[in-house]
């Protein structure tokens, strides 16, 4: 069976239209502009390549878009300084800091110092705790971008054998918490689960969201299971810098039903996720209907 590829880059930008039809209304009949503030610390490369096309995305569908850059040696109060100004700010609906923040920072501190509210990545204690007690709150980004692929795919998840293997906090949790919401029947995998073969093959849901690159072949895959690939790996292969995903493509495609590609698949769907939860705390702020099908 050659699967479906589920094209994640041609889904988000569906989703962009989306939020930017959102913040036009907003904008034409509320007078509100949303606007997201990125916080920066530091210089590692690759969080300032997230940033700028964090940046570029929001000012596409039309929001404010409002970058804080901070010096790599910024103290914890400087910094938690910064995240109340923009708290109080009301033309700013949604905070994002940047992760990972320098060592000498406590990033939990700093992320529950965060207004719930405005919490758009969903890592705020308080949002993950409504999220585990199936109440509305900010859904982290990657899991909620894979959760609308899963239920533009399938339409109901109900009943549903799905395995996450990943037990981070901003990926394999929360995605547990989003299928079990869908009333899926959960397992979540790990580096310490036992026979992870075996699990793997009794689901029909594979969200894989370990960080080994092509770590799971394609004969632990269900026949017709879908697999989510959130992985983002770097590898060289004959003298080529090349980026994979955490599944091996080509076995999984050959006996899965849909499958997400590395790259095109989970990651062009993060930030798309980040615009519409950002446009979710906007009308929430303003106590105006939420758009439908960007959130959980
Ligand atoms: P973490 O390193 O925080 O978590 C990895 C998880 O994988 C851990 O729970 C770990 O188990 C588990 N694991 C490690 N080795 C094995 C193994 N051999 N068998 C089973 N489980 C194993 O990673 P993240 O959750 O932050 O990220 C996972 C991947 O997703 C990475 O490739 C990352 O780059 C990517 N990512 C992609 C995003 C996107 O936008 N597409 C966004 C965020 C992440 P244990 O807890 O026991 O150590």
């Amino acid at each position: 069976m050659a699967a479906n590829i589920i094209d994640g880059k041609a889904f988000a930008a569906k989703v962009r239209e989306q939020v930017k039809g959102h913040v036009d209304r907003l904008k034409e009949e509320h007078n509100i502009t949303p606007g997201l503030a990125v916080v920066l610390v530091g210089e590692d490369p690759a969080s300032q390549v997230y940033v700028r096309s964090k940046g570029k995305q929001t000012v596409e569908v039309g929001m404010n878009s409002y970058e804080h850059k901070m010096d790599a040696d910024t103290s914890e109060a400087d910094l938690l300084a910064v995240v109340e100004k923009l708290n109080n700010d009301p033309t700013v609906h949604g905070i994002l800091v940047q992760l990972p923040l320098p060592k000498h920072l406590d990033e939990d501190l700093i992320i529950n110092s965060i207004s719930p509210a405005k919490d758009v990545d969903g890592f705020h204690i308080s949002n993950v705790g409504l999220l585990g007690t199936g109440q509305k709150s900010m859904v982290p980004c990657t899991p909620l971008g894979c959760l609308m692929m899963l239920r533009d795919y399938h339409g109901s998840l109900s009943g549903m054998d799905a395995v996450v293997i990943g037990r981070s906090n901003i990926v394999g949790k929360p995605m547990a918490q989003l299928l079990l919401g869908d009333s899926c029947t959960v397992t979540i995998a790990h580096s310490r689960t036992k026979d992870l073969p075996d699990v793997v093959r009794r689901a029909d849901i594979v969200v894989a969201a370990v960080g080994r690159p092509e770590m799971v072949p394609g004969d632990w895959i269900k026949e017709g299971a879908t697999v989510i690939d959130v992985g983002i790996n770097r590898i060289e292969r004959d003298g080529k810098n090349k980026l994979v995903g955490d599944v091996d493509f080509a076995s999984c495609a050959e006996r899965a039903g849909a499958i997400t590609p590395v790259p095109g698949g989970v990651g062009p769907m993060t930030i798309a996720c980040l615009l519409a939860n950002t446009v979710t705390a906007c009308c929430r702020a303003n106590n105006l209907a939420e758009p439908e099908g960007l959130t959980a």
